[in-house]
């Protein structure tokens, strides 16, 4: 009820979303860590990318087109990109809607974090 996700799909915060279908959207992330960063999420509430079932593969695989696709649409389809789910607290994970992240337009070292 209090997700913030879900309130965006509905239209009651507003998201400078680039692009959706029936399923899917896609709106840039409101404190971006490259050039381009955009969220990827399904209309419908799915709490975590560690809670999925079969019934999810459709929309997960929408996620994954709708990802490629806004990555053409924002020109880093070519130099690559990086795509993240985070789950649980170690990894950061803020939202309680799934979201996949789309980040590219800079180059971007890997592993993403220094080994301990
Ligand atoms: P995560 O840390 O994986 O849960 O990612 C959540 C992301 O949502 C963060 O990168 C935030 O910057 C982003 N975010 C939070 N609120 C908003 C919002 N209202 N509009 C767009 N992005 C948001």
């Amino acid at each position: 009820m209090g997700c913030l996700f879900c309130k965006i799909v509905a239209g009651e915060i507003s998201a400078d979303v680039v692009h959706q279908d029936d399923t899917v959207l896609a709106f840039r992330d409101i404190a971006p860590v490259a050039p381009t960063h955009l969220l990827v999420i399904p209309k419908r509430h799915i709490e975590h990318a560690g809670v999925t079932s079969a019934g999810d593969a459709e929309v997960l695989q929408e996620m994954l087109a709708m990802a490629a696709t806004v990555a053409d649409m924002e020109g880093i389809a070519d130099g690559g990109y990086r795509l993240v789910f985070n789950v649980g607290d170690d990894s950061g994970n803020s939202v309680a809607h799934l979201h996949l992240h789309v980040v590219g337009g800079r180059a971007m070292g890997w592993p993403p974090f220094p080994r301990s």
